[in-house]
């Protein structure tokens, strides 16, 4: 897997109780930096839009938590161009870094060392934890975003993002459950890497959660309050009703915060947690109102 090292002066040590103990990650030499990117950063232009953007890498240190590097947060650039990402994130100005930024054509630009901490997540939590900038690598995908023209991410960006994931992983032991998106761990702030982010292929190459396809997703739900079945599937119906939809319904719906929170959202704002969760996991109804599919798919992640 060919990297390009375009170092960035936006990072921090981890806090010195993190133990690293795995010292086999590729360095990011200052030597390596290409000449025509670092061009074009001196010609970029701040967009006030993402002034103050996950610019919180060196405060808030009361909160730092404590342990490995345990967690892939990734998330979308939301800029018009890599180019125009790669340049923000090596601007001192901007404050913000990440450990690798991957292009649309698959080019992956190591910006951070991963033992270093990158400046990408800001505010964040999950599981517990608050600060995840301490714990996490961050990967940039290339992308306009929903500021620019949110649009679909490329084969070839994918491709390099499971291979680095693959070896990410492996490097630090990251459990699976601890591939996450910004939105997941900032829901009341970010919403990337958005609904078109396919989570679903990334669970199938092991990196990462995703509800199996089976009928246990309909256990546990009466009849009467789950949608139409799809052809052929009528029976799964049957196995499922013990309690009356009366009790039912509301139960399940106060459950909701409970469940978000059990998979390790903030649940400060339960309607930003339920968003975040349906873009991850429901991506084609990311509305914030949870119907019986998203509770059966709440249950099913847990
Ligand atoms: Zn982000």
């Amino acid at each position: 897997m060919k990297i390009i090292h375009t170092p960035s002066p936006n990072f921090n040590a981890r806090p010195s109780d993190i133990s690293l103990t795995n010292r086999a990650a590729p360095p990011c030499n200052p030597t390596d930096v290409l000449p025509a990117k670092a061009g074009i950063q001196s010609n970029f232009q701040i967009d006030p839009r993402l002034r103050g953007e996950d610019n919180k890498g060196q405060i808030n240190e009361k909160s730092a938590s404590h342990g490995e590097i345990d967690a892939i947060i990734i998330h979308y650039t939301d800029m018009e161009s890599a180019e125009a990402a790669l340049a923000w994130l090596t601007n001192p100005v901007s404050k913000v870094s990440a450990h690798y930024l991957i292009d649309e054509d698959g080019r992956i630009y190591q910006i951070v060392n991963e033992e270093h901490r990158a400046w990408h997540a800001g505010e964040s939590y999950w599981q517990g934890r608050t600060n995840l900038n301490n714990c996490s690598i961050g990967i940039e995908l290339a992308n306009t975003g929903h500021s620019h023209g949110y649009k679909p991410f490329p084969e070839a960006q994918i491709h390099s993002l499971i291979e680095l994931c693959r070896e990410i992983k492996e490097r630090w032991s990251i459990p699976s459950n601890r591939i996450l998106g910004h939105s997941d761990i900032a829901p009341g702030r970010k919403q990337d890497p958005g609904h078109l982010f396919p989570w679903e292929r990334l669970a199938r190459e092991g990196l990462g959660l995703w509800p199996g396809e089976d009928d246990e997703l309909l256990v546990n739900y009466p009849p009467s309050v789950i949608p139409e079945s799809p052809k052929g599937a009528s029976g799964t119906q049957e196995k499922t009703c013990n309690v009356t939809n009366a009790s039912w319904v509301p139960a399940s719906a106060g459950m909701t915060p409970i469940l978000l929170s059990a998979i390790g959202y903030d649940i400060t704002s339960s309607q930003h947690a339920l968003l975040a969760f349906q873009r991850h996991f429901q991506p084609h109804k990311v509305d914030g109102v949870a119907d019986q599919e998203t509770y059966a798919l709440l249950k099913k992640i847990i």
